[in-house]
């Protein structure tokens, strides 16, 4: 079975075909700045795809159309990576918000396609891109199956406990205010991973997984269900990030629109383009941070510090909730190739009996590996996520 993963954000179409009988990949490719004069499109293909040579190639994409337009010839086309669109099986599509009406992943017709725009109020940057990414999909892909997995079903299992905020109930009841969470496709992945690597069945397992990338989010795992996350109501809250706040005091907000007379699209873009570990030290890549603090730029090590604080205060706020915990999942950008990171997440967690080992830790991860030291009780893992083969694993199974 080939399915065709597409992946759409607001300004970005990333997207994978992969052969589910050999779990191969068989090419993956990235469009970037979609409406910029000037974009951007690379694709690789692996070595024993028949034909295309990888691609890397500047060039404005008017829109989403035009750039689906484009990958689909380029991967379906005459001396494309497979013949024709009819060699494809299915499209899986990573779709942000589900809301409280789209639970697991689920084959997309009519309605499900209103309902995903009906949620769209809750995700108005994502849900949108991943709505065209849909139809011109459903158009060039016609009679292909399409499936939707969606960002915020591994965090379905959340109790009502978690997932409320603490204002008007109404405000719930009519607006939908609440928390849902976010990379539920890579906690889940990385979870499932996590059990194998245990020698237990994904429902025996205590987890605290940790997403961190650009956008950082944590989850926490009793018996294999997610039973917390940090991101929100949007993928704003919670831990720090490459640009977003993360928690922040709420009366922040007035007190700002207040003193600077700031409106909220202005507001919007400080929290979240413009604040984390670039608002504190002016970059969001974790590899300047590291060299500018190592050449004694006091923000650059005020920001990795306040970044690696918070991860500590939601292992401890999660450590209380999940039960005995097997093992914390490190993966994403940071996750999977910051060993600093890693090591200074972990230091002085002894006493929970999180200990990891440098010699383990050292290093790029490009595959699960274990870096406790013998003597920690817990495990700590760095698994590389995956979303995409999720995706069309979640994909193949709603066919099946
Ligand atoms: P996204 O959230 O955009 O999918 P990724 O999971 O790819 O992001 O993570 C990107 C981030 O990972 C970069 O911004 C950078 O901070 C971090 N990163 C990537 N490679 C390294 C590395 N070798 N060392 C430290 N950090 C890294």
């Amino acid at each position: 079975m080939k399915v065709f993963v597409i992946n759409s954000g607001s300004s970005s179409l990333k997207y994978q075909l992969l052969d589910m009988d050999t779990q191969q990949v068989m090419t993956t490719g990235l469009v970037e700045r979609i409406g910029d004069s000037m974009g951007r499109i690379s694709q690789k293909n692996w070595p024993d795809t028949p034909q295309q040579a990888n691609i890397e190639e500047e060039r404005p994409f008017a829109d989403h159309h035009e750039a689906m337009h484009t990958v689909v010839n380029l991967v379906t086309g005459p001396g494309g990576v497979i013949a024709s669109a009819e060699a494809i099986d299915a499209v899986g599509h990573r779709v942000v918000q589900g809301g409280e009406t789209l639970f697991t992943s689920t084959c997309i017709d009519d309605a499900v396609v209103a309902q995903i725009r009906a949620n769209c109020p809750l995700s108005p940057l994502h849900n949108p891109a991943n709505l065209v990414g849909i139809e011109v999909a459903r158009e060039l892909f016609a009679g292909v199956p399409q499936v939707a997995v969606f960002d915020t079903e591994f965090h379905q299992t959340m109790p009502a406990e978690a997932f409320m905020y603490a204002i008007p109930y109404e405000l719930y009841e009519e607006l939908r205010i609440r928390r849902y969470g976010f990379h539920g496709t890579s906690h889940r992945y990385v979870a499932q991973q996590a059990a194998a690597m245990l020698g237990k069945r994904a429902d025996e397992v205590n987890l605290i997984t940790l997403h961190l990338g650009n956008g950082c989010s944590m989850a926490a795992v009793r018996q294999g269900q997610c039973i917390d996350t940090s991101m929100g109501m949007t993928p704003l809250a919670g831990v720090m990030m490459g640009t977003r706040s993360g928690d922040i005091d709420p009366a922040i907000i007035p007190f700002l629109m207040k003193e600077k007379g700031l409106d909220m699209a202005q507001i919007d873009d400080i929290l979240n383009k413009k604040s984390g570990l670039k608002g504190i030290c002016g970059m969001n890549d974790m590899r300047d941070i590291h060299a500018a603090a190592a050449q004694g730029d006091a923000k650059a090590a005020l920001a990795l510090s306040m970044f690696v604080y918070r991860i500590k205060q939601y292992i401890g706020a999660y450590y209380a909730v999940t039960g005995p915990l097997d093992a914390l999942v490190f993966t994403a950008g940071i996750g999977e190739n910051d060993d600093v990171v890693r090591g200074r997440v972990c230091a002085g967690l002894a006493h929970l009996g999180i200990e990891i080992d440098p010699e383990r830790n050292g290093g790029r991860k490009k595959t699960a590996t274990a870096v406790q030291a013998e003597s920690s009780r817990v495990a700590v893992f760095v698994i590389p996520t995956n979303e995409e083969l999720a995706i069309a694993q979640a994909t193949q199974a709603v066919l099946a």
